[in-house]
């Protein structure tokens, strides 16, 4: 593709490009439509509105804001041929549902009337409004969306095998397309030993998902009569069963009741797969480990910022975008947007918090497009439902200050029946339908209707 629009010669001041400034100016202030002519597009390459990353968050986006904007307006850079609804992989691990199920193609979930660059994107200048692909391509943008998630870093375990061989050494991972399967094979092949299970010393997406397999892998050897032949352990380096106390409390007689060993501040640093050993570290004594002889091994593995996010003026100084936690604008560059797992907003990384942000930041940008203040506040919204078994799940939902945010009127510390079939039916639809489509926005008007306006 031609890239003709000059902007090299786009001067720069204070972090904020002239033909920004001239976008603002030219800006129908207060009148509820947008007039973006001046930055009108002087080339293929040149898009109102760019967002990186097609995943949850980008689709979603996507589709928000090609309804603002006007079909041919709104572009995304994504490089996957797949799209995967991860929340489904923790059932797919368990043997309860089948991968296909979590997997569209990503032309079909890329709205119409939004253009799909298929590339990946190897770096973000917001000085010059630019981003530059792996195919050689140069985009400039007048608003940009960061939607690209985290980057899992199994590498950093010393001597994890090749993900062929997984199977052969009874490791399974339910965090990639390629090896959640293989957690359902290890799980199966299970005859008698430890089956370990792990939690990194990074943040992660979805904080529950290392646990819930540990449920469904109890659950499943108890119905085939293989649980007394196991010692189910979980390793997790948090100081924490669960980071919210209500739940946490729960988690713990559950752990209890079901026998299983939980152990805290303990990281995955090494596994020896021929021997069929994990090796944990002590996070409170630094140098002392611990050798785990396992049967099965279930790892979660390290998590962090995407490179090209990392490296760029977007970044702060862990390496996540640097956004305003309740308008989801950027810091520094305010035609910059973050939603999701890239993002340093200080609460969990799930899908659920993607929902809640998008509402926001659809209106965010609405606002900064009329050149008005944002006026609705993200309260740090997520969800996680807990899986307990292959018919029950807990459904925590929480906001930045780690207190219960609940949406239904009863005590959802509770293993329900219900919540599973949330969970395995409705949820998947809600996010096909729902949320990829820019429909749903999480359930906070309904918490309200549910709780009489009282939450
Ligand atoms: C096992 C598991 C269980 C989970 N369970 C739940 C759950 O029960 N409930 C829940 O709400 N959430 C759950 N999640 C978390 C949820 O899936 C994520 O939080 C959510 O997908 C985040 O959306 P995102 O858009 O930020 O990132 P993603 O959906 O991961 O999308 C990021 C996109 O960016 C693309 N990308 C990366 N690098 C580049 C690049 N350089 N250029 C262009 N594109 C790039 C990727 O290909 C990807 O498509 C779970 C996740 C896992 C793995």
């Amino acid at each position: 593709m031609n890239w003709r629009t000059p902007m090299a010669a786009v001067s720069v001041i204070h972090g904020q490009s002239a033909l920004w400034r001239q976008c603002f100016r030219t800006a129908g202030v207060g009148s509820g439509h947008l007039h973006t002519s001046s930055c009108r597009a002087t080339s293929k390459d040149h898009y109102k509105l760019l967002v990186l990353g097609g995943g949850t968050g980008g689709i979603t986006m996507s589709a928000r804001m090609k309804r603002k904007l006007g079909a041919g307006n709104v572009a995304v850079v994504e490089p996957s041929e797949m799209h995967y609804y991860q929340p489904i992989w923790t059932l797919v691990g368990a043997g309860a549902k089948k991968l296909a199920s979590s997997g569209r193609t990503t032309a079909s979930v890329v709205p119409s009337g939004v253009k799909w660059v298929k590339s990946k994107v190897q770096e973000i200048n917001p000085d010059t409004n630019t981003v530059l692909t792996d195919n050689g391509m140069k985009i400039t943008y007048d608003y940009l969306i960061v939607a690209l998630g985290l980057q899992l870093h199994y590498e950093k375990i010393k001597g994890l095998p090749d993900v062929e061989d997984w199977v052969k050494f009874k490791i399974g991972s339910n965090y990639t397309v390629e090896t959640v399967e293989k957690t359902w094979k290890v799980l199966q092949n299970f005859k008698e030993g430890n089956a370990v299970f792990t939690f990194p010393n990074t943040p992660v997406k979805c904080a529950g998902a290392p646990q819930k397999i540990m449920y469904l892998t109890d659950a499943y050897l108890r119905k085939v009569g293989k649980r007394n032949k196991a010692k189910i352990v979980y390793n997790t380096s948090l100081p924490v069963l669960f980071g919210v106390k209500k739940y946490a409390d729960a988690l713990w007689e559950i752990v209890k009741n079901r026998d299983i060993q939980v152990n805290l501040r303990q990281n995955l640093i090494e596994v020896r797969a021929d021997r069929q050993q994990a090796v944990f570290e002590n996070l409170d004594k630094p140098g002392e480990t611990k050798v785990f002889e396992y049967e099965m091994l279930h790892i979660t593995p390290p998590m962090g910022p995407i490179t090209v996010v990392k490296e760029s003026p977007l970044a702060d100084e862990a390496g996540w975008l640097d956004v305003n936690k309740e308008t989801l604008q950027h810091k520094t560059y305010p035609n910059v947007f973050g939603i999701g797992d890239c993002t340093n907003l200080p609460t969990s990384k799930t899908g659920a918090a993607v929902a809640a942000q998008s509402a926001i930041l659809d209106r965010t940008i609405s606002k900064v497009l009329k050149k008005e203040k944002p006026d609705r506040k993200y309260d740090g919204y997520t969800s996680c439902p807990l899986v307990t078994s292959y018919s029950t799940v807990m459904l925590a939902e929480f906001d930045y200050t780690g207190q219960p945010l609940e949406t239904f009127p009863i005590d959802q510390s509770k293993e329900r029946r219900i919540m599973y079939h949330m969970k395995a039916d409705f949820m998947p639809h809600l996010y096909w339908h729902g949320l990829l489509k820019g429909l749903w926005g999480g359930p906070g008007p309904y918490r309200r209707i549910m709780h009489l306006g009282m939450k």
